[in-house]
């Protein structure tokens, strides 16, 4: 028999952010970050709003500089008016961290969590002066930390001596390898030192972003073989529509079959007109196609072809999703269990009773030149036939009253 091989999660250590815990055995927590200006409060909120109600369960806002820092505290205020007060917020800080988090000492305090990179704290001696000052605000406020080292802005002077000691080995590996190594170094020995200067070691999580799918997966499995932090993952710059959804979840899906990763973020620039909180859909999706988490109720469909020459099961499929997506905030309290639920929705004969009969509750449309009828099947039964020109709405009712009779505790 084939059976499916387990995913075993990497052990991390447990760290709590505001009222959300991140790894140890916490369910992989799905984050995003705005691209409004950050001291704009009210702006931020709403996207921040925008973002939780997409899937996200970790907002991160840029700040950086006074504007910002003073919004802060204020931004947390509109979201605890709107009743999102339990979202945690994450600041990211670079270049001047250890001077706004010390002149505004509310922002420091509102924020859930810093995430600062090495590569952006101070140049020559006073990065380590500067990055300890963070550290100490984070200790002071009782935050935890991520480390969150990336591609674009390693730490030169670090890069530069593993290149200089690899041009003298006497088999050199390549320039990405050793670039590679000396993301995991940065992150590692940042982190090192932290511990120095007195942040407990569950209060750290390390991220070390590139930008290519197979170095993204070399670096992360070297880290989590060298520690016990969680860790965050995601590809940055990962690019737009297709393709950054291609990207990351060609990466993230290795790591976190593999068990690695504790939080994800998908970067996806977000297309003209495009609303930025599919970074959050995209997150979720790639948890639950993967296996890991669930979220919403999934629906299958048919790609269609020649034998249904009408757009009608592709209008009926979006539907379905975005019926769900809107209906998800109710239903998640009413219904516990709905997440697991799935849904199937197809085009023809061919493959639609067949597959139907595998989900929840689908259903076959009529394709070309077969009878205009549509059956329903329920737990891999015919229950219903549908036809005529309200298929849709009376496939909605069917699929309302399932989910009453299935999943409400009441
Ligand atoms: S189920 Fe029917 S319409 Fe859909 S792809 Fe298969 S053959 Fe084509």
């Amino acid at each position: 028999m084939t059976e499916l091989l387990p995913i075993v999660r990497r052990k991390s250590l447990k760290m709590k952010v505001g009222n959300l815990y991140v790894g140890g055995d916490s369910p992989i927590v799905v984050q995003s970050m705005t691209d409004t200006d950050t001291g704009d409060a009210v702006g931020t909120a709403e996207q921040i709003i925008k973002m939780v109600c997409a899937g996200s369960e970790m907002v991160r806002i840029t700040v950086n500089n006074d504007a910002a820092a003073i919004a802060v505290p204020k931004i947390k205020e509109i979201l605890e008016a709107e009743g999102y007060g339990n979202v945690p917020i994450i600041g990211d800080f670079h270049y001047n961290g250890h001077t706004l988090l010390t002149n505004y000492p509310e922002c420091a305090k509102a924020l859930d969590k810093y995430r600062i990179n090495p590569g952006n704290v101070g140049f020559g001696n006073k990065h380590d002066p500067q990055f300890k000052m963070i550290i100490e605000k984070a200790i002071e406020h009782s935050k935890p930390v991520r480390i969150g080292v990336n591609w674009g802005s390693l730490d030169q002077e670090l890069a530069d001596k593993l290149m200089q000691e690899n041009a003298e080995l006497e088999s050199p590996k390549d320039s990405d390898s050793v670039l590679r190594d000396a993301l995991v170094i940065s992150a590692l020995t940042s982190a090192e030192k932290a511990l120095e200067y007195g942040l407990p070691r569950n209060r750290i999580c390390i991220s070390c972003k590139v930008s290519r799918v197979r170095d993204l997966i070399a670096v992360y499995r070297d880290l989590a073989s060298k520690c016990d932090y969680p860790l965050h993952l995601g590809l940055t710059e990962a690019g737009m529509g297709s393709k950054g959804i291609v990207a990351s979840t060609a990466a993230l899906s290795v790591l976190l079959q593999e068990g690695i990763g504790d939080t994800i973020r998908v970067s996806l620039t977000p297309e003209p007109g495009a609303p930025r909180e599919k970074e959050a859909i995209v997150a979720q999706e790639i948890l639950q196609t993967i296996g890991v988490r669930s979220f919403l109720p999934l629906v299958s469909s048919c790609p269609g072809c020649g034998r249904t020459t009408s757009a009608f099961f592709r209008e009926l499929a979006d539907q379905i999703q975005s019926y769900i997506r809107t209906q998800m905030p109710i239903w998640k309290e009413k219904y516990p269990g709905v997440e697991n639920m799935s849904i199937a929705v197809m085009g023809c004969i061919v493959n639609g009773p067949g597959e139907s009969k595998h989900a929840n509750i689908g259903i076959s449309l009529p394709g070309s030149g077969e009878s205009p009828v549509a059956p329903v099947f329920i737990d891999g039964k015919k229950a219903h036939t549908l036809r005529g020109d309200n298929i849709a709405s009376e496939f909605k009712e069917i699929l309302d009253k399932y989910i009453v009779a299935k999943y409400c505790v009441g």
